[in-house]
């Protein structure tokens, strides 16, 4: 098995080459987003210069950006470097989608109290959740999480709108979350529609769904997507330990944990879907100098943990009898290929996206990975 020189992602990588050394395009393509965005120094004028923007944007207003925040420690972080670093008024957005395990809950709770942050929730309803989420399982689609991505970017968009804000971010970083290989993800709200439509029992009423002509209108109306940890040298075992010692924060014991939801996505994605995102995660860390190659190596031969409880819980939650599920599990597995997407629409509006990508409302990725 040929293996990258340098991080882990080995010959079975979706789109993967290895150039006369041995190294992959994934490290190729993380060295040229390094210099795209700077951190130390260099970064931390970018990040002044976006914050003054964003201050005399917010003039006035009770709020100057709105930034999407799960428990997690990327999110939390964001919010301490926004306000107490940057000196910004953000408003916190979360999405419920019903599934948050109890220290999410605190941990968003305790962060924002500390650093006096509103908090403005859009809670999904939790049978009309569970009906997509199923819908998703039945679809046999690896994007079963995409319900929460849409719908947490659609919540940060209302938010905005609502409150007057022209800036969103959000805690994504490349250097820790590492480069999702090509094809491995697709979604859009038409995704989910079609999905719904074919697989559903219901009509989606409260869903937050991003349509089309509603981002179009958004993106129109000026409202700009920002990604400030890009310029933040950022080792996640250190920003845990600050944060549990700064705020209380609690770290909930494994990755994607923060969310019960998430969790079987991530267990769906390991069993049936053959995809170990601790290869992305860790090939990131090495990439940054987090961690060896060699403990990377190590650690991802350990097979993954989930909470006992998990499978019987999503059980019960999606109403799934045992029987249901094992043929749920066993489906062929499906694609984005296999669905109606707004794929062919972001094409035709490859300028339009082009135009929006270099005005910094939308990230660099969408236009790369949705209109190319
Ligand atoms: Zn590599």
């Amino acid at each position: 098995m040929k293996i990258c020189n340098r991080c882990i992602y080995d010959e079975t990588t979706p789109g993967i080459t290895f150039d006369e050394n041995g190294v992959c395009n994934y490290c190729k393509m993380h060295d040229q987003m390094e210099k795209e965005y700077p951190t130390g120094d260099a970064g931390w004028k970018k990040l002044e210069a976006f914050a003054e923007k964003i201050k005399k944007s917010g003039k006035g207003k009770k709020y100057d950006c709105v930034i999407g925040v799960s428990g997690g420690c990327d999110s939390s972080y964001l919010l301490h470097l926004a306000k107490k670093k940057l000196g910004l008024r953000p408003l916190a957005v979360h999405f419920d989608n019903t599934w948050n395990s109890k220290t999410a809950v605190e941990n968003i709770n305790i962060v924002l109290k500390k650093l006096d942050i509103d908090l403005w929730t859009y809670v999904m309803d939790n049978d009309e959740f569970n009906g997509l989420a199923k819908a998703m399982l039945l679809a046999s689609v690896p994007e079963i999480d995409a319900l929460t991505d849409i719908a947490l970017t659609t919540t940060l968009y209302m938010a905005a709108e609502k409150f007057n804000v022209k800036y969103i971010m959000d805690g994504h970083s490349f250097r820790t979350e590492g480069i999702t290989p090509i094809g491995w993800f697709y979604f859009d709200g038409k995704y989910i529609d079609s999905i719904n439509k074919q697989f559903g029992t219901d009509k989606m009423k409260r869903f937050p769904n991003l349509w089309l002509g509603t981002w179009m209108k958004w993106l129109l109306m000026g409202i700009k997507r920002l990604r400030p940890l890009y310029y933040v040298n950022y080792d996640k075992e250190e920003i845990k330990e600050f944060l549990r010692k700064e705020y209380g924060w609690q770290w909930y014991g494994g990755h994607h944990l923060e969310n019960r939801y998430c969790a079987f996505n991530h267990y769906l994605l390991n069993t049936k879907f053959d995809r170990d995102f601790r290869m992305v995660e860790n090939s990131a860390f090495i990439r940054t100098g987090q961690i060896s190659r060699e403990k990377a190596l190590e650690e991802i031969k350990k097979p993954q943990e989930y909470p006992a409880e998990l499978i019987s819980e999503i059980k019960k939650r999606l109403n799934i009898s045992d029987e249901e599920y094992e043929k749920i599990i066993h489906l062929p597995t499906k694609s984005s290929d296999d669905y109606k997407t707004y794929r062919p629409m972001f094409r035709k509006l490859r300028p339009f996206f082009w135009l929006m990508y270099k005005l910094d409302r939308v990230p660099k990725s969408f236009y790369i990975k949705y209109c190319k």
